[in-house]
């Protein structure tokens, strides 16, 4: 049997964010090192967390990759996003949820396109907390590091970070891998910066249930497993719930008959818990990425919605055209991504760089309501973000 997942420390979700090739992923595989070592958590190599290759095999669409992890005061899922689209997709629809970032950033390179951009969505998507890590410290002579720290803090300052007062922690993920008790030393404090300066996020465990799907699996003999990030709310075995979105359900109201997080059993999951949950009678093709598993009567699905959007720039990778009324992009909502209709009313257009007000009309119902947020995409990148104001019936 496998043992229970046992709540004994508060759960937050972090990330890992920064431009490609700049150390995220080493890193990542560092800190989970370095805590092995310590007795609190299991090493995962780069390569595991580079290819997740057992998800690879079932033939699903990686774009994210969680680990988890304790300090002595908290336990982290800690998700590290293999390219820019994937970074883009995953922060901005919400999916990864983060209550707070690593930014890393390479000491020998600096501030890149993608550093900059991360940061942008970060605070777009509501991330309020970020660590930076200066990374390759190994490798760069502390003169040059010292200006890229200050560099750093002026574009966090930027976006409203308040660059003077986040920690900056010189690592190498590289040579913490390797087993230097030196750059250990450096990943711990950076955790400790974690510890101390992202504070427990509020979790809205007393609102109805509700999770997005972000994957769908089976497990031979067991039935069919969704996973997500619980939003709001607690589940637990025995619970009734729905999933909204399908249409292969003839009634989609359904028992949860499992409770997972990476792998153990829970007792109760709750809203920031990473969860798998198996859903009793549905079958594997009746539910996907995208869908709502919910309290039933908690949420009403609807396709027309007033939000106000935020139109990136070109500079921020959106586009350098204005768009207009009669504009069909995706809308990422969640972990749906939907196509929609944009009206933008009297003002017929919104240029890059502007805050506009408009009315959507999406392809299908999905559950809405004031104050979700979403992003517009088109052919592959981020053009907007926004929140729904209000869902017209
Ligand atoms: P990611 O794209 O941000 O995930 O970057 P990776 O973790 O894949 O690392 C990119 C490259 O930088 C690899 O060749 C790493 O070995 C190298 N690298 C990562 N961290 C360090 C470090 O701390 N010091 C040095 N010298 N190289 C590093
Ligand atoms: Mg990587």
């Amino acid at each position: 049997p496998k043992t229970a997942y046992v709540r004994t420390k508060p759960h937050l979700n972090i990330g890992t964010m920064g431009h490609v090739d700049h150390g995220k992923t080493t890193l990542t595989a560092a800190i989970t090192k370095v805590l092995a070592e310590r007795g609190s958590g299991t090493f995962v190599p780069f390569d595991r967390i580079d290819k997740a290759p057992e998800e690879a095999q079932r033939g699903i669409t990686i774009n994210i990759a969680h680990v988890e992890y304790e300090t002595d005061t908290r336990h982290y899922a800690h998700v590290d996003m293999p390219g820019h689209a994937d970074y883009v997709k995953n922060m901005v629809t919400g999916a990864a949820q983060l209550d707070g970032a690593i930014l890393v950033v390479s000491a020998l390179d600096g501030i890149m396109p993608q550093t900059a951009e991360h940061v942008l969505l970060a605070r777009q998507v509501g991330v309020d907390h970020i660590v930076v890590a200066l990374n390759k410290a190994d490798a760069g002579d502390d003169e040059l590091t010292d200006l890229v720290e200050l560099e750093v803090r002026e574009l966090l300052s930027a976006h409203g970070y308040g660059g003077d007062s986040v920690p900056v922690v010189r690592v190498s993920g590289l040579r913490a891998l390797e087993g230097d008790p030196r750059w250990a030393a450096a990943v711990e404090a950076l955790l400790d910066a974690v510890d101390t300066y992202v504070p427990m996020p509020e979790r809205y465990v007393d609102a109805p249930f509700l999770l997005s799907v972000e994957n769908v699996l089976t497990i031979s003999g067991r039935g069919t497993v969704v996973t997500g990030a619980v939003e709001r709310g607690r589940v637990r075995v025995g619970d009734r719930v729905r999933v909204y979105g399908t249409e292969a359900l003839k009634d989609a109201e359904t028992v949860v008959t499992g409770v997972e997080t990476f792998g153990k059993p829970m007792e109760e999951a709750q809203a920031g818990d990473n969860v798998a949950l198996l859903l009793r009678g549905v079958p594997r093709d009746a539910v996907r990425r995208g869908h709502v598993v919910a309290e039933p009567g908690s949420v009403r699905p609807a396709r027309r919605f007033t939000a106000q959007v935020y139109v990136l720039s070109a500079k921020e990778g959106g586009r350098s055209t204005p768009l207009s009324t009669g504009y069909r992009p995706q809308f990422y909502l969640r972990t749906a991504d939907v196509v929609g209709d944009v009206d933008l009313g009297e003002a017929g257009v919104a240029r890059p760089g502007e805050t506009v007000t408009m009315t959507v009309e999406l392809g299908r119902d999905v559950p809405l309501e004031a104050g979700l947020g979403f992003a517009i995409r088109e052919g592959g990148r981020t053009v907007g973000a926004g929140t729904v104001s209000a869902v017209l019936m």
